[in-house]
């Protein structure tokens, strides 16, 4: 029998999720996660960690022996191509990772369960609203449904769906959002020390997309390879990511010696942005929350940060916790994301794509600052050139931004 009150609950246990489960057992919160998978469910998603990411797990105290080390970017844009190491300043390490999700998730929740966590898997839960409060959530297994209250739910549900529309935490529909495909395949140079990125791809007529392919090596006789593309581009809606794929497998399939994909690939979403991330008696954390970077299309990170943030701010004060919560992810995140935003609708314009693209690799030096800035990897202690690039970007982009949007690229 499981308790039907609990002082936190949690809907989903990716990262998000799991992040937020082991920081509050830790304290001594009674905390529930409720995930809808199984244990060891697969999440579509490239697996590469940043040095942010790298960071943000030691933050956790959760070990990546088990992942792929990973000592900096190869950039590709045309002809030119840049290797350069992560800077490894401030507080983030000089490495990031890949981690394929089926492990990376499942040794998070893991670490959640052996912290405290209730885990409960293959359950669904829904949010249990009275008068305008979240009290719990109605969680379902195997067609059984029962009532646990709690004094808040983290929503940690993913890319915004059924929870989110529950709660109010749709997707702001006047903000961009990226989709991508994965697959995996064999390839000789798995265990590669850089990720790859080419960040010229072109859809089937020719349009420049505004995203990048990938190959990130796994470390385990495999790669992950994908593509994504921002919704500010020219025939978003049109375009088709499988078409995308085998065109972007067409051009590094030799250079990387690819066997065949290992599995179908599979698209998902990258959530940009929603309408509200806290109200009584919720918050919402990682993806449910739209904190994917637009620049890059990271999310892990952003997971596992917010996640943290939500059970430091209960443990500090349940019933503040909501607005406080709000309040840190305003004060860590916003601008930045903000920024990244308008750098979306920016490079959704080709012409503006490619002569920015030209100035982004120019130089190793630009493009190492392309890196740190793209890569959220500017401290704020040591803010140094990247700091004044990010911060002229912010600037600039903020007198262009009502005209991009206006002008913005449609089908
Ligand atoms: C193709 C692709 C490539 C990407 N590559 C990268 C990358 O290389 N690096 C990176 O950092 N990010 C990447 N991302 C983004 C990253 O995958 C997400 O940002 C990240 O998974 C967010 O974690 P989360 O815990 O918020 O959500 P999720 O990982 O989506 O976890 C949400 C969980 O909630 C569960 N759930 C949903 N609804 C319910 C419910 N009602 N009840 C119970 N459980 C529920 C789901 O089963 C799921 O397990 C990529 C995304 C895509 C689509």
């Amino acid at each position: 029998m499981h308790a039907d009150r609990v002082q936190l609950a949690v809907i989903g246990g990716g990262p998000a999720g799991a992040a937020a489960a082991m920081r509050a057992a830790r304290a001594g919160v009674d905390v529930v996660v409720f995930e809808a998978g199984e244990h060891g469910r697969d999440k579509v998603c490239g697996d590469g960690l940043t040095p942010r990411a790298v960071a943000a797990l030691n933050d956790l105290d959760v070990s990546i022996d088990d992942a792929h080390r990973i000592s900096g970017l190869r950039m590709i844009a045309g002809r030119t191509q840049r290797e350069l190491p992560w800077p490894g300043s401030g507080r983030f390490p000089a490495y990031g990772a890949v981690w394929p999700r089926r492990r990376l998730d499942a040794a998070l929740i893991d670490a959640a369960a052996a912290s405290g966590a209730d885990v409960q898997f293959s359950t669904t839960a829904a949010p249990v609203i009275e008068d305008g409060v979240v009290v719990g959530v109605d969680a379902t297994t195997n067609g059984v449904t029962r009532r646990v209250r709690s004094d808040m739910v983290i929503v940690a549900a993913g890319a915004p769906g059924a929870v989110a529309r529950a709660v109010g935490a749709a997707r702001n529909p006047d903000e961009p959002f990226g989709l991508a495909i994965r697959t995996y395949a064999e390839s000789p140079r798995h265990a590669d020390a850089l990720l790859e990125a080419c960040l010229t791809l072109r859809d089937e007529h020719g349009t420049p997309v505004p995203g990048y392919g990938w190959m990130f090596p796994c470390g385990d006789g495999t790669v992950n390879i994908g593509v994504g593309a921002l919704s500010t581009m020219k025939g978003f809606k049109k375009l088709n990511l499988n078409s995308l794929i085998a065109a972007y497998r067409g051009i590094v399939g030799d250079a990387w010696e690819l066997g065949p994909d290992l599995e179908r690939p599979r698209a998902w979403r990258l959530p940009m942005s929603v309408v509200r991330r806290h109200g009584p008696g919720w918050v919402a954390v990682g993806d449910a929350a739209g904190l994917v970077n637009p620049m890059n299309g990271e999310g892990i990170d952003y997971g596992l940060e917010s996640g943290m943030l939500a059970a430091d701010e209960f443990v500090r004060s349940p019933s503040e916790a909501p607005d406080r919560y709000d309040r840190e992810v305003a004060e860590r995140f916003d601008a930045f994301l903000r920024t990244g935003r308008r750098f979306a609708f920016l490079i959704g314009h080709p012409l503006l794509l490619r002569s920015g693209l030209r100035l982004a690799v120019g130089t190793e030096a630009i493009a190492q600052i392309t890196l740190q800035v793209m890569g959220n990897l500017v401290d704020p202690d040591t803010p140094g050139t990247s700091g004044r690039v990010l911060r002229a970007a912010d600037r600039a982009l903020a007198v262009a931004d009502p005209v991009l949007r206006r002008t913005r690229a449609r089908a």
